[in-house]
């Protein structure tokens, strides 16, 4: 999930919860003031409603004053039996003091924050544990109040749709997430050569040095297919594009795990990787360039390279320096005849 989408997510978590626990607990404190008559037991519904008030509330003050605490995804397990718990003591207690039973829609709630909100893994844990609270619901009504003999019935027709209904917003959670990925995906792809673009360096480009291996050295290539106008004006631009193609593939088979391939304009790359020693990293550079030359599909199009390498403690905002570095010696290469490679700083 991109950084922008996780973020968002955790932003709308935060706020739900807050809601959620707070909405709970501000309505438990209002049912212990409400005028009651024929309490089956005052005593009982006011303990359970004072419960629901006080988890309710420190909870939702909890998720306000220390989002970061509830938001991560370790807390989830608490936040799903607070949930079952909370809306389990607020129906019971309305029985108890009110001697009605108009809240069972409440038990839905914690069924819904989880499909929403929390792990997907713990989705069947609260479907299990919403059916619990439905059939304790159910039971403790039908003994207290109804003496009912149907109470198993009435506990599957109350558990079912609570279980379904999660079940069916879950699905709806992953297809949205899903295709908020993929379109995240798409936004930093370059469509011809399936490389990154330009948008997936600069925001990239701060994971991929934090990750370089120690004693490494960040390394940023610059790579210029040479008098590629030419093979337009002479063959036409389809068979441009499969020079650019092909070109992208054979930086992709010299790639390792972790570098960064980018199609930054036309037909000028940049390939993000690491290495200790600047001489490794030229013998990768040109063993890929003369891979290159040597594919028919090539159309005898060159490659000239720029090599930004050796500078201490990359981090993100060392990227248009390193720009500007690979550039100029791209621009040297150029000047110097072509289908070579030069190098501005090195290790
Ligand atoms: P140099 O050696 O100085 O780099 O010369 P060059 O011809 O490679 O560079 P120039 O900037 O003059 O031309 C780049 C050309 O790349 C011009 C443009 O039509 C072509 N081009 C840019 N994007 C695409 C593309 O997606 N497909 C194709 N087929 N051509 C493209
Ligand atoms: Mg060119
Ligand atoms: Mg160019």
């Amino acid at each position: 999930m991109s950084p922008h989408l996780m973020a968002r997510l955790a932003q709308v978590k935060g706020l739900t919860l807050t809601l959620f626990f707070g909405g709970g607990g501000v309505m438990a404190l209002v049912a212990l003031f409400l005028p009651f008559s024929s309490a089956p037991d005052a005593v009982g519904g006011r303990v359970l409603f004072s419960l629901t008030a006080a988890m309710g509330l420190g909870l939702s003050a909890l998720a306000w004053a220390r989002p970061s605490l509830l938001l991560g995804k370790r807390l989830d397990e608490l936040l799903m039996v607070m949930g079952s718990v909370c809306s389990l003591t607020s129906t019971l207690g309305e029985t108890l003091l009110f001697g009605s039973q108009y809240s069972a829609m409440v038990l839905l709630w914690p069924m819904l924050l989880a499909a929403g909100f929390l792990r997907r893994e713990l989705l069947g844990w609260q479907v299990a544990l919403s059916s619990g609270c439905v059939l304790i619901l159910v039971f403790v009504k039908s003994v207290l109040l109804t003496h009912s003999p149907l109470w198993p019935l009435e506990a599957l027709i109350t558990a079912v749709p609570v279980a379904f209904t999660g079940l069916a917003v879950s699905f709806f959670r992953s297809a949205a997430v899903q295709e908020a990925e993929e379109l995240a995906r798409l936004v930093r792809t370059d469509p011809l050569t399936g490389l990154a673009n330009r948008r997936a360096l600069f925001d990239g480009f701060g994971d991929i040095v934090a990750r370089v291996p120690a004693g490494h050295r960040v390394a940023l290539v610059m790579l210029d297919l040479d008098h590629f106008k030419a093979v337009n004006d002479q063959y036409g631009h389809q068979v441009g594009d499969q020079v650019l193609q092909c070109f992208a593939q054979t930086l992709q088979a010299h790639a390792r795990a972790g570098d960064l391939l980018v199609r930054v304009g036309g037909e000028e790359f940049v390939w993000v990787t690491a290495e200790p020693h600047t001489d490794a990293l030229l013998a990768r550079i040109e063993s890929a360039r003369f891979a290159y030359a040597s594919s028919p599909q090539a159309r005898a199009v060159t490659v000239s390279a720029g090599v930004a390498h050796g500078m201490d403690e990359v981090t993100a905002g060392h990227l248009s320096d390193l720009l500007n570095a690979a550039d100029a010696a791209l621009y040297r290469a150029k000047a110097a005849g072509r289908n070579r490679t030069h190098v501005a700083l090195r290790a």
